[in-house]
């Protein structure tokens, strides 16, 4: 009889193909039951066997079996060497610039998620570390902004929510030349369409409430790390800040995942078709699109990515133009959030990006003509249907 438990033995399915691995996850089954569906352990602690001797499990805030199967199952799909789950990308985030001391400096990308944003400004920043934001598309920018105090780099790529594509892998060997840590938020694309850390990141986070979940269910975050460099660190913010991802919601990931490849396929071929609609529309101004060939990203996007995703933004010819798509869209839901069956429209003045201050968000674009939609999967002609009808 094995002396550890039914769980330590996993293979990493190097022979599969990424569809299958999706599906068929770390473990996939549970090997003691044979249950197809992995199973929720909602569990706090664990019986050890014997004086001295557990089963590999203690107590579910250091480890539960349910979060590393899905842990496991990350690791595998970004092509990492560890995952860790936690209760959102927020949370994510926190552990990662948890590394960070006195004195640090950090590059971001300018245009970025308003919540990253908000976790430098009000939490870090007091703690004497310095962030800088640049565009990052322009890798100019990101060897100017360099100091000999920078420490990390946190780049998001297609950004949120203007699109800028930047080069993964220059970025990573600029960064590590200088001897700095590169962290990619891989929320848009997933490793379906990208996988950073095969470019050179050293970190790869997720808000798993969006494409990984993919059903606007649950609120989760995901670091997926490279090597063991960051291991016993991500081990420590898990254990003390206590923000692992409940057994529940790691199995609303493991389900959700199941499917990715298809969703995401669908998310972007949708968002193509409704790309090229919106440009043709005479009260759309801009549209602000990865895979437009006219985009400036356009050939970094094809060397370092195998697809667009499902986001586009764009700008109106007037704020009652938008006041109106808002309140008339019917099958399209007005709501904040992205990448789930259901195509969304946001307004990120108020609802992803207040927290930018104003100078910079009008640098940027994101003004009250600007819309951001996350389109979803279902018929395409339903989605224009409904845009048409909005937009009047
Ligand atoms: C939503 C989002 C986050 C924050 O994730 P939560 O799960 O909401 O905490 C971080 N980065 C990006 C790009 C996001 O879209």
């Amino acid at each position: 009889m094995r002396a550890e438990c039914y769980y330590d033995d996993y293979d990493k399915k190097e022979n599969l193909h990424f569809d299958s691995k999706v599906v068929h996850g770390a473990l996939g089954c549970d090997p003691m039951t044979g249950a197809l569906s992995f199973p929720i352990f909602q569990a706090a602690t664990f019986k050890h066997r014997e004086f001295d001797v557990s089963t590999g499990y203690l107590y579910s805030r250091l480890q539960n079996p349910t979060r590393q199967e899905l842990e496991r199952t990350m690791a595998i799909l970004e092509e990492g060497y560890e995952a860790f789950a936690v209760s959102s990308g927020q949370a994510a985030n926190m552990c990662v610039f948890g590394m960070l001391v006195d004195g640090d400096h950090v590059i971001l990308s300018d245009d970025l998620y308003g919540g990253t944003y908000r976790i430098a400004e009000d939490i870090f920043r007091n703690l004497g570390i310095d962030f800088e934001y640049v565009d990052m598309s322009d890798m100019e920018n990101l060897e100017n902004a360099w100091k000999p105090n920078t420490r990390m780099v946190f780049l998001e790529t297609p950004t949120n929510p203007m699109m800028r594509v930047s080069d993964m892998r220059k970025i990573a060997e600029f960064t590590h030349k200088n001897g700095g840590i590169f962290v990619v938020d891989n929320t848009f694309l997933t490793p379906y369409f990208q996988k950073p850390l095969t470019l050179g990141a050293d970190i790869v986070v997720h808000s798993a409430t969006k494409y990984i979940s993919g059903h606007n269910d649950v609120i989760a975050g995901i670091i997926v790390i490279k090597d063991d460099t960051f291991s016993d660190h991500f081990h420590m913010q898990l254990k003390s800040r206590g923000n692992g991802l409940a057994p529940m919601d790691s199995w609303l990931l493991l389900r959700g995942l199941k499917t990715l490849s298809l969703r995401m396929e669908r998310h972007n071929s949708n968002a193509k078709e409704v790309a090229e609609w919106l440009r043709k529309h005479p009260k759309v101004k801009k549209v602000y699109y990865a895979g437009f060939e006219d985009h400036k990203g356009y050939a970094i996007s094809k060397s370092q990515s195998t697809g667009f995703g499902g986001m586009i933004s764009f700008e109106l010819d007037s704020h009652e133009t938008l006041v109106n798509l808002m309140n008339n869209v019917k099958m399209i839901l007005f709501a904040e959030s992205l990448g789930g069956t259901e195509t969304l429209v946001t307004y990120p003045l108020t609802q992803t990006h207040e927290s930018i201050p104003a100078d910079i968000r009008e640098k940027l674009g994101i003004n009250d003509r600007f819309v951001r939609i996350s389109i979803g999967i279902e018929d395409v002609r339903d989605i224009i249907a409904d845009l048409e009808q909005a937009l009047g």
